[in-house]
């Protein structure tokens, strides 16, 4: 694969800076990547393991003469550090992220964009419950799905030109409208989060009394839910606080369905939760089909 751009910036070094470093790095996509990050624990923590061509001490060092400035923080960072490199950036460069959720991000950030630099809102559906500069792999993005949120009015060049950087990362990518990817992430990612917290959450009570058997027999459905809420508390805390209206509409309707079953159970009608699981069943195998998971027993974790 040939070289998208001279130089990238990677502002953040967690789970998804990290692979998107290893990932540009395996197909050669980039002369340099730089690196910043706030904390030096991590900064010293990304030169050991040489994380990025470069770590800088400052966001604004990294993204000073960049062709690309990702910023890889939580949603709730990303206005404050668009503010502070925004004097950096070079004309013609262009500005992205990797933020869960768009609108927001467009909102907070855009005002920052000086005029001659582009800004086109990313987000890779890619992870783990992992954090940090150490979690990351350059197999992360391969196969899934990343979607490119461009703004009316962007330059179709620079758009292609981070379409291409995702594809060779190893992503398929899709263009989606801000408000539109809001909704989908709400129902995909967003309130299944939330109900995973949950549950895990009415757990932890009931092993008060249950004196750790919660854990000890801890079957699949659980465990997995325990997976998804070992998920960062502040990335998760910012994606609720700033996607809250499609997080609302989708529980509003989660907890309507809930009911729904909650009385199937009550009054015993077998036909409506058989009903309602094969319909759920047709869906899980609409993901395998799509390439998207495996129908390997316990996803393919084995005894883990
Ligand atoms: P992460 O592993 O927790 O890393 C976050 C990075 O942001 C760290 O370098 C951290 O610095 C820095 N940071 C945290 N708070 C900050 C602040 N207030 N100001 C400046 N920097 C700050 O996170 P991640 O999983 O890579 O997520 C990064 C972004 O990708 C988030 O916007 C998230 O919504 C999005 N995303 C995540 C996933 C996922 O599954 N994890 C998937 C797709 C998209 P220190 O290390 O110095 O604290």
């Amino acid at each position: 694969m040939s070289q998208i751009y001279d130089r990238v910036a990677l502002i953040g070094l967690g789970l998804i800076a990290s692979s998107m470093f290893w990932a540009i790095k395996r197909a050669g996509l980039a002369g340099e990547v730089t690196g910043y990050a706030r904390s030096k624990a991590t900064r010293d923590t990304a030169r050991k393991i040489g994380l990025c061509d470069r770590v800088c001490d400052t966001a604004q060092d990294a993204a000073e003469g960049a062709d690309l400035v990702v910023l890889c923080v939580p949603v709730g960072a990303m206005g404050a550090v668009a503010a502070d490199i925004a004097p950096m950036l070079k004309p013609g460069a262009t500005v992205s992220d990797v933020g869960s959720v768009k609108r927001h991000v467009i909102e907070a950030v855009s005002p920052h964009i000086p005029e001659g630099v582009h800004f086109i809102p990313a987000h890779p559906l890619a992870g783990t419950e992992h954090s940090g500069p150490e979690s990351g792999f350059a197999e992360l993005f391969d196969n899934r799905w990343s979607l490119l949120v461009p703004v009316e009015g962007t330059d179709p060049a620079a758009v292609a030109r981070l379409r291409a950087l995702w594809e060779g990362m190893g992503s398929n990518v899709d263009e989606m409208d801000a408000d539109h990817h809001d909704l989908v992430l709400a129902v995909t990612s967003h309130a299944p989060h939330l109900i995973a917290y949950t549950m895990v959450g009415v757990a932890d009570d009931l092993r008060r009394v249950t004196d750790s058997e919660v854990i000890k027999y801890s079957a699949a459905g659980f465990r997995d839910f325990t997976r998804i809420a070992a998920s960062d508390p502040t990335m998760w805390r910012d994606v609720f606080l700033t996607n809250k209206d499609a997080t609302l509409e989708i529980l509003g309707r989660f907890t309507e369905e809930l009911f729904a079953l909650q009385r199937a159970i009550r009054t015993g009608d077998g036909e409506q939760l058989f009903d309602y699981f094969t319909r759920t069943r047709a869906i899980r195998r609409g993901i395998i089909d799509a390439g998207q998971d495996t129908d390997a027993p316990d996803f393919g974790r084995g005894k883990s």
